[in-house]
């Protein structure tokens, strides 16, 4: 299948909401008609996007809604699990620490770490919370690629240099820090704040 475009993903994982919500409702089928009424868009779009992926046909009255949902997830990659470890045990960690969700998207938190000594060696929703020092033989130990950044943004910078050392792959960045990292190091920005700017000029306008 050929590379899969931002815009294009990020309307699957929105199809895939959708398709979430419907079977948790006992729904079997759901129409490209529905997806796209729900979305604001064109019902073609819906049906051109599906049909980029191998998704074995549809019947007259809809996708299969479960069918459609993992085809989604395969394309997505979430059947293929990823481990995780999150950096500051704070506020928004220990929140995502708690979220139980993550893992049916494909993503395992295994443990968190920090420097507050009040936290280390705690736990939080029955994952470890490890002093910021072991990063480095932990990462190599159960083979983690993702840092959660949920540190202050003062030491996102500090932390992420320290994270890509231990040989960390991927962050994933909640803090408004903007990250510089090597090449090869790819950084996902979770900007709350910036959406919530982008939203702000949208409604005031
Ligand atoms: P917090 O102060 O509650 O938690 C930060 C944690 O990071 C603390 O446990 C602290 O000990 C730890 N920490 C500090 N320096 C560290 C280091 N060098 N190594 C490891 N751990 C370290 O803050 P928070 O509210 O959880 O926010 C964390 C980040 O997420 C901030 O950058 C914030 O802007 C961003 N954020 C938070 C929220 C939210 O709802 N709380 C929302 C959006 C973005």
């Amino acid at each position: 299948m050929e590379k899969i475009s931002n815009k294009v993903i990020n309307r699957l994982t929105q199809y895939h909401s959708i398709l979430v919500a419907s079977i948790k409702k006992g729904e079997t089928t759901v129409t490209s008609s529905y997806m796209a009424q729900l979305l604001k868009i064109d019902d073609s779009q819906v049906r051109k996007d599906v049909s980029m992926l191998n998704n074995t046909g549809k019947s007259r009255v809809g996708y299969d809604a479960l069918e459609l949902k993992e085809t989604i997830e395969k394309t997505l990659g979430f059947s293929n699990p990823k481990n995780a470890f999150i950096i500051g045990a704070g506020n928004l960690g220990t929140a995502l620490a708690k979220y139980n969700d993550f893992e049916d998207y494909g993503l395992r938190v295994l443990a968190l770490f920090d420097i507050d000594k009040n936290k280390i060696g705690k736990s939080i929703n029955s994952k470890p919370v490890y002093d910021i020092n072991e990063l480095s033989r932990y990462t190599k130990e159960k083979n983690v690629e993702i840092a959660i950044l949920t540190v202050p943004a003062d030491f996102a910078q500090s932390i992420a240099d320290f994270a890509v050392k231990s040989k960390i792959k991927y962050i994933w960045n909640f803090s408004p820090a903007v990250l510089s990292v090597p090449v090869g190091i790819d950084v996902w920005n979770e900007n709350l704040m910036g959406n919530f700017l982008q939203f702000s000029y949208k409604i005031s306008k």
